[in-house]
């Protein structure tokens, strides 16, 4: 059994790789589609709206460095909303300390968020981005707290926090 598992774990390395070169083009993409055309902005009308921070973590998939944000320590009760769109996101209900240093939710607010595949790190992670403008938020995980058992690890600067 044993064998084989791992005869099957290294002829995985390579077909990742392929992934990961055929999943590229995408990544590029994927944060800038949207469904909604007036939020189909130019790289310039986003690079107007955003500040040079936000605009990488948004636009360009980028994560921020962990215990970077304020928001990893908001208790307030409140709603995070997308830094890109201001459409709301995430509850303060479903926010929990997940000791990763970025903020982590349990939830997401009903058809906020979209889903893929990215490769960035070989092993495929599911990257999530507001549903409204398309902005990458962060990559969800299937290690949270119940009742979701998920654990959305989103970029402060992809945020923007509205107390109650
Ligand atoms: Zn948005």
């Amino acid at each position: 059994m044993n064998k084989i598992f791992s005869r099957r774990f290294f002829m995985l390395i390579p077909f990742m790789s392929i992934l990961k070169i055929f999943f590229k083009p995408m990544q590029v993409f994927a944060s800038s589609i949207t469904s909604k055309g007036e939020w189909n902005l130019s790289k310039e009308e986003w690079k107007k709206r955003l500040t040079p921070e936000s605009y990488y973590i948004l636009r360009e998939e980028g994560t921020e460095r962990a215990f970077s944000s304020q928001l990893n320590n908001e208790k307030r009760e409140g709603t995070f909303y997308c830094a890109g769109c201001d459409f709301p996101l995430f509850s303060s209900e479903t926010k929990y300390d997940s000791g990763t240093g970025w903020p982590s939710f349990w939830d997401s607010l009903k058809g906020s968020v979209e889903t893929k595949m990215d490769f960035k790190l070989i092993v495929p992670r599911t990257e999530y981005h507001c549903s409204r403008c398309g902005g990458h938020q962060g990559h969800v995980f299937n290690d949270g707290p119940m009742p979701t058992g998920k654990r959305y690890c989103n970029n402060g600067l992809a945020l923007k926090f509205v107390a109650k």
